[in-house]
């Protein structure tokens, strides 16, 4: 069984993720979504069980090979935990580049067993961010169109309250 793990930090997730994650559970027989609870961004909007929450509401009902985690250590680690053989990442623009290819070559050297794979960002993706849908949130502007439906509200609403209290 080919298992492959999609890692990010999802706070919030959105239409570029689900994007990735759907094309992602069409080439493997499982796909594990990983919320990477990052202890050098101890900033973010929604727990990471939050974030978990919010994903498996968002994965479309005909998706039926993927799990949602979260974890707190190597990522290569947690593939061989796992019995992935596979990082599925998303790659938007020259500038994810750089970070993206210094973090699949640590990988690689940490666990020589995985290989990273890049998906295409779909072109009315490329832009977004969670940070762009924060950004844009705080503002009062609209992000109906970059997180999926179900979560949106519930995203909105803690964008706002984050901005009453800081
Ligand atoms: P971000 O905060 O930039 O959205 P994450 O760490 O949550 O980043 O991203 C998790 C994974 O999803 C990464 O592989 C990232 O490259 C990918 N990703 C994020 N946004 C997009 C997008 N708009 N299009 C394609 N891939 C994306």
């Amino acid at each position: 069984m080919k298992i492959a793990v999609c890692p990010g930090s999802f706070d919030p997730v959105t239409n570029g993720h689900i994007d990735i994650i759907t094309r992602a559970s069409k080439l493997f027989d499982k796909v594990i979504v990983v919320v990477m609870v990052n202890y050098h961004k101890p900033n973010s909007y929604f727990t990471a069980s939050e974030r978990v929450e919010l994903i498996k509401r968002s994965i479309p009902g005909d998706i039926k090979n993927c799990e949602i985690e979260m974890y707190g250590g190597l990522l290569a680690e947690y593939c061989e935990k796992k019995g992935a053989s596979v990082i599925v990442k998303g790659l938007r623009a020259v500038s994810d580049f750089e970070y993206e290819f210094q973090q699949a070559l640590t990988n690689k050297q940490l666990n020589p067993g995985i290989e990273t794979l890049f998906i295409t960002t779909d072109q009315k993706y490329m832009f977004l961010s969670s940070s762009i849908v924060k950004q844009v949130s705080e503002f009062g502007g609209d992000i109906r169109q970059f997180v999926p439906a179900q979560v949106h509200d519930d995203i909105v609403k803690r964008i706002k309250e984050r901005n009453r209290f800081e």
